[in-house]
């Protein structure tokens, strides 16, 4: 890390300004050869300095230059910005100027790398810098936003000192086994402590993995029967008639595919099949392959028809469904009912295409289906990337295997063995404890110049 990183910090394209961004020991004295106006080396520090770049004599561009000297910075390392006349030949000419002068190409990600390495932000914070600029809703955002005001971390450290305390506990019991009055009040100590912990973590866990799609987009699969109104019920969520709806089953032709924003929440459609026609062929394609990719949903739309009687086809549909995030949409309202909904049916709205019924409570229930709400309130936290996830399940995990360890009585020591191995495996989400590799994998998804 003792060498000195640049990149182009904005989008490269033509814009009012482009921003070139160097951090690192030699980033004022670099950019200050390259520079006419003010002695950069001798500014004070956070002040934005009026000159031009030059590239041995030949002149590149008017320019803005901020001196950020460290540890106040973003990297906590010497930063220098040149805000120059935004243009692709001139931003480039003034990124080779400075690669010329001992400046290295960053890697992506490499100053926010950097944040992590010199301790500035964790890793749970560094995930949220990227979510913030990847976010495609105002949910999006603001799930970010909450990680990068460290409340995750908060969060995760709580766990980590429940268990550090527990492992101290043991500790003295090990260090002093005499006190054999202490040994019974901290096994079964350990043992609430345990239990209500691991009731903290699956529930963080839970709400975590219902979250996330918030983020990445929904992953929404659309089932029924031909001709129950999946297309005229997409339509409306989509506000325009995307997808062409006939009368005759299995006919709807255009595709709506992609993403469809509701009011802030990205619902991804991944399947159509069900409401597919190919080759212009009029034929109802079953539902068949929509139930294949049931299992990638995070949300499952069933609709059915008010008008008709339960198929076998809907019994089937609702059976294979039945353990998803769903909601079971009873179209068609305005005909005569003649369904009959299985007693053990919840999460339904009825929705009319034709008179415009229920598509803004169909809505509302997939917004409280994933707790849209709750982001917007200041302490609720949870986990905000499937790795902190993942980590979290795994020292869940080691906490069984405490409990087994309790109940087969093991001896202590053993039992701490695991304890440890949770704590450290917490400490992979923040990146109190981490490797190499995890580092590399995490930034190498980053823009450069971030
Ligand atoms: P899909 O095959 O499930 O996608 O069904 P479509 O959306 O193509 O709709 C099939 C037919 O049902 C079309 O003629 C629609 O106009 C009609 N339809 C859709 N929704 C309603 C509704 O709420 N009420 C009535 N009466 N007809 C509807």
């Amino acid at each position: 890390m003792d060498d000195t990183i640049v990149a182009i910090s904005t989008a490269l394209g033509i814009g009012a300004i482009s921003i070139i961004r160097l951090s690192g020991d030699n980033s004022i004295d670099i950019v200050n050869r390259c520079f006419k106006g003010k002695n950069l080396n001798t500014v004070e520090s956070h002040t934005i300095n009026y000159g031009y770049i030059y590239d041995k004599d030949e002149l590149i561009d008017e320019v803005l230059v901020s001196i950020m000297k460290a540890p106040k910075t973003y990297t906590k390392e010497d930063i220098v910005e040149i805000n120059c006349h935004g243009g692709i030949i001139s931003t480039n000419r003034i990124l080779e100027t400075m690669l010329n002068n001992g400046a290295r190409l960053a890697e992506p990600g490499e100053f926010t790398k950097r944040a992590f390495l010199n301790g500035r932000i964790d890793l749970i914070e560094s995930e949220s810098v990227m979510d913030i600029i990847d976010s495609k809703s105002e949910e999006a955002r603001q799930l970010a936003l909450i990680s990068l005001k460290g409340n995750t971390t908060k969060l995760v450290q709580k766990f980590r000192n429940e268990l550090k305390q527990l492992i101290s506990q043991i500790e003295v019991n090990i260090d002093y086994p005499e006190y054999y009055d202490i040994e019974v009040v901290t096994l079964k100590n350990i043992k609430e402590k345990l239990s209500d912990m691991k009731k903290s973590l699956d529930n963080l866990i839970k709400e975590s993995i219902n979250i996330i799609p918030i983020k990445n987009g929904i992953k929404t699969v659309i089932l029924g029967k031909p001709n129950v109104g999946k297309s005229s019920i997409l339509n409306k969520l989509l506000n325009e008639d995307k997808a062409i709806v006939t009368n005759i089953a299995g006919t709807t032709r255009d595709i709506v595919e992609g993403e469809i924003n509701l009011d802030g929440i990205i619902l991804n459609i991944i399947d159509t099949a069900g409401i597919r026609k190919t080759n212009n062929k009029i034929e109802s394609i079953g539902v068949e392959k929509s139930i294949s990719l049931i299992d990638e949903a995070d949300l499952v739309l069933v609709v059915l028809n008010n008008n008709e009687k339960l198929s076998e086809e809907d019994k089937e549909i609702l059976e294979k469904t039945k353990d998803k995030n769903r909601i079971i949409i009873i179209n068609k309202k305005d005909l005569k009912q003649k369904l009959e909904i299985p007693k053990n049916i919840t999460n339904i709205v009825e929705t009319s295409t034709i008179e415009e019924n229920g598509v803004e409570t169909l809505k509302n229930k997939i917004k409280e289906l994933f707790k849209t709400e709750k982001i917007k309130t200041k302490d609720y936290t949870y986990l905000t990337s499937s790795r902190q996830i993942s980590i979290a399940k795994q020292a869940r995990n080691y906490l069984d295997q405490v409990e087994e360890a309790l109940e087969k009585e093991m001896p202590i020591d053993i039992i701490e063995i695991d304890l440890k191995n949770s704590f450290d495996k917490l400490g992979e989400i923040t990146g109190d404890s981490y490797t190499e590799e995890i580092i590399d994998n995490l930034f190498e998804n980053f823009c450069v110049g971030k």
